[in-house]
């Protein structure tokens, strides 16, 4: 009898419940490191070595696991903001299965730098990504509605686009382009919190929700507002799901992906195992529709660029066709698909 990855996780969340309020917040972090471990907890301790080689573990963490291991507790079945979830050493040996797909991908789409929130600087970011091989990237800083992620000022955003112009000189003989892209936030009623002309420039907008991500009412009309806003073209993790923090919004997904389509906007596979936003089923289901799908890692440091795993597996998993992926077309060809796009949705743009 041996655990997964996933009922770790599902076990750790389940002892921040039971824990002092002050431990909640240790167990909560150590569930979500579970769902990112490159490893299965399992077979690192068949392989006769120690659980505190996995991201996260200490002595006291990996003795309580292994009691798990060597007892596994019964318990039901997870809460909805624990369901649906996958976990990153399962997506590694899935795309382990496909070396061409992660042979072929020429970029990640959405990715921090200290202009926002990440830790590292737009030039570590660009230098990191191109030594993963990438061809080229897009950078999405927040917007200024987000203050807790320190968003970008109108006038940031233009001396951002300075510094990737810069670095983009540079960068020229190796073949490497960053794309100057931007993660807008977007309200409620659907609407950005740039105005269109401080968005004139950018190769490349997300649209992403982070407000009143907690309700449970069906938020159908928020998804169809927002997607009939002409100055987005990728709707960032769609859900805003958080593992065993928020289970993420609920809509008539048929609907909304329907509307996507029909407006040539793309929807997003957010990487971050936390996340798995949107996670196979939902890919699956914005396939069938017809919709553009682009990977972002959401990485904020180097070390979460490589979550880009967790989204490749969720596409073959919906049986996205790569064609139909942003991410396989090299970046003038994406920087036409934007330029195109709203003319073959019938929109002005
Ligand atoms: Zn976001």
């Amino acid at each position: 009898m041996s655990l997964t990855n996933l009922q770790i996780a599902d076990l750790l969340a389940r002892s921040a419940a039971e824990a002092e309020s002050y431990r909640q917040r240790a167990y909560i972090k150590a569930s979500r490191g579970a769902l990112a471990w490159t490893e299965e907890a399992a077979d690192v301790l068949e392989s006769g070595r120690s659980l505190t080689e996995l991201f996260g573990v200490g002595d006291k963490l990996a003795r309580r696991i292994e009691g798990w291991m060597t007892e596994p507790p019964e318990v039901g079945d997870p809460p909805e903001s624990r369901s649906g979830f996958s976990s990153r050493s399962v997506s590694s040996s899935i795309v382990d299965g496909h070396p061409d797909w992660r042979g072929a991908i020429n970029a990640d789409l959405q990715m921090h730098s200290t202009y926002s929130d990440g830790d590292v600087t737009l030039e570590g970011m660009a230098a990191a990504s191109r030594e993963l091989g990438y061809s080229y990237i897009a950078l999405t800083d927040h917007s200024q509605g987000l203050k807790i992620a320190g968003g970008m000022s109108p006038e940031e955003l233009r001396a951002q686009g300075r510094a990737i112009a810069d670095l983009n000189d540079e960068m020229q003989d190796d073949g490497f382009r960053v794309l100057h892209a931007l993660e807008m936030n977007i309200s409620p009623s659907g609407e950005g919190d740039m105005e269109p002309e401080d968005l004139e420039g950018l190769d490349l907008v997300l649209g992403s929700f982070h407000s009143s991500l907690r309700t449970t009412d069906d938020q159908t009309y928020r998804y169809l507002a927002a997607l009939r806003n002409p100055n987005f073209h990728v709707l960032g993790h769609p859900r805003g799901r958080m593992y065993a923090t928020r289970a993420g919004l609920h809509a008539n997904w048929r609907r909304v992906f329907a509307e996507a389509a029909k407006m040539g906007k793309a929807v997003e596979i957010d990487c971050n195992p936390n996340r798995q936003d949107l996670n196979a089923a939902l890919a699956s289901l914005a396939v069938d529709a017809g919709c553009y799908i682009s990977i972002g890692t959401d990485a904020h440091s180097i070390r979460e660029l490589s979550f880009i795993d967790m989204g490749i597996a969720t596409a073959l998993a919906a049986g996205a066709p790569r064609d139909r992926i942003l991410n396989y077309m090299t970046a003038d060809e994406l920087v036409a698909w934007v330029r195109d796009r709203p003319q073959r949705s019938g929109q002005v743009g």
